[in-house]
């Protein structure tokens, strides 16, 4: 059963809804140079393709926003229609003044509060970005990061902390502090005329514990749409399972309307590993389908070739391959099973659960691959057109079972 929702507000960002009933939104970050904007615009194009819902691009000094008008143009012109958010830090109320069609062309500007000034400069910046988000009609996430404290509210909760009769220990006070740097920005923002429906709410932070601990304070406190992502998750696997592991305990309780996976990238890696992550996350906690599933087993000591992994990536790579056109022309193929298992142990039972499975014969078996369709054993194919035969069986299912006619 999904769990229920703790956001109670949808946020429109362009056509991409985030909180209330709407599904988890997906959305990952370039690491380009604004100012380039083809670069730019070829990475965006490349995060939206992978299933990116939005796109956050940094718009830091004068030639960023600049550029962010003739962005939105390519994209429109290459029928991207991919929501761009604006990342804005300590001049960003000067660029959304100086450069409205920026402003315009953005449909969400991410604020940080601990990174617009200080003092009343801090006040007036953040009420600037603000007032420009009321008059062009734009959501906003007040989006605090742990490594950006607003410095005057840490002096003054710290204060009121060491003069309490049981002062919090520094861990518990950070986290007190975060929360209370959303909540006060978000309920300024509202006084400044900016509606919840406009508001997204995100606390990062790069502990697993803190990070679960501060959003269920969060979601305690409001029911804004929340933006979920562990910071600086790191590389590779480590960063997958830190972020997933904190995401999964947070989504299972309702908690989180959109999320990203920061993922530092391997040398030459993609970035668009952050988006599939994302999905992976979703779509194997039961939450959202973006790709058939494929069921493999790990392989053992009954099966000494490779000869079932190698189906089984290719098969992955088949279905990658097919899902840009499948998605359109067949709706729900998502939702699609399909099983590749090793060896006559597991292999019919799993490849029975599927939509279609096979299983291919282990150590000492017969030579003989079993299909099934939807429970039902339908072929059994042998030789060196195994794999081949196979994709034209899920072709052929995925035709009849989705396609409209
Ligand atoms: S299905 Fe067979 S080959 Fe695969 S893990 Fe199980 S016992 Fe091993």
């Amino acid at each position: 059963m999904k769990p229920k929702r703790h956001s109670t507000v949808p946020v429109a960002v362009d056509q991409v809804l985030i909180g209330g009933d709407a599904p988890v939104v997906v959305q990952s970050m370039t690491n380009t140079d604004t100012a380039d904007v083809a670069a730019t615009s070829a990475q965006v194009a490349e995060l939206a393709r992978a299933g990116s819902e939005l796109v956050r691009i940094t718009v830091n000094n004068e030639a960023s926003a600049k550029a962010v008008p003739t962005i939105r143009e390519r994209l429109d012109a290459e029928g991207i229609d991919v929501p761009l958010v604006g990342d804005f830090h300590f001049n960003g109320h000067r660029l959304l003044e100086r450069y409205p069609e920026c402003a315009v062309a953005l449909a969400k500007y991410r604020i940080n509060p601990g990174n617009v000034g200080s003092g009343e400069t801090r006040d007036a910046s953040f009420s600037a970005m603000i007032e420009k988000a009321v008059e062009h009609g734009k959501a906003v996430r007040i989006g605090v990061n742990w490594g950006s404290l607003d410095k005057q509210l840490v002096a003054r909760m710290m204060d009121e902390n060491a003069r309490a009769a049981e002062p919090l220990d520094a861990d518990r006070m950070t986290r007190e502090i975060m929360v209370a740097s959303a909540l006060e920005s978000a309920a300024r923002a509202e006084e400044l005329g900016l509606g919840r429906e406009r508001i997204v709410l995100s606390c990062k932070m790069s502990g697993v514990q803190d990070l679960i601990a501060v959003y269920e304070m969060l979601a305690a406190r409001s029911d804004y749409a929340l933006h979920l992502g562990l910071t600086e998750a790191g590389m590779g696997s480590k960063g997958i399972v830190a972020s997933t592991a904190a995401l999964a305990v947070l989504l299972q309780q309702g908690i989180g309307d959109t999320i990203r996976i920061s993922l530092t990238p391997e040398p030459g890696g993609e970035r668009t590993t952050e988006v599939k992550v994302a999905q992976q996350i979703l779509q194997t906690m039961g939450l959202r389908d973006f790709t058939p599933h494929v069921i493999a087993c790990p392989g053992c000591g009954r099966t000494t070739s490779t000869f079932f992994q190698q189906l089984a990536r290719d098969i992955q790579d088949y279905l990658d391959a097919r899902m840009p056109r499948w998605r359109t022309q067949y709706p729900g193929v998502e939702t699609m099973s399909v099983a590749v298992m090793g060896c006559v142990v597991n292999g019919p039972g799993e490849s029975k659960h599927a939509n279609i499975g096979i299983s291919l014969p282990g150590t000492g078996e017969q030579p003989a691959a079993p299909v099934y369709v939807d429970g039902v054993k339908r072929v059994t194919l042998k030789g060196e057109g195994i794999a081949a035969e196979f994709q034209e069986i899920v072709e052929e299912y995925v035709r009849q079972r989705f396609g409209s006619g």
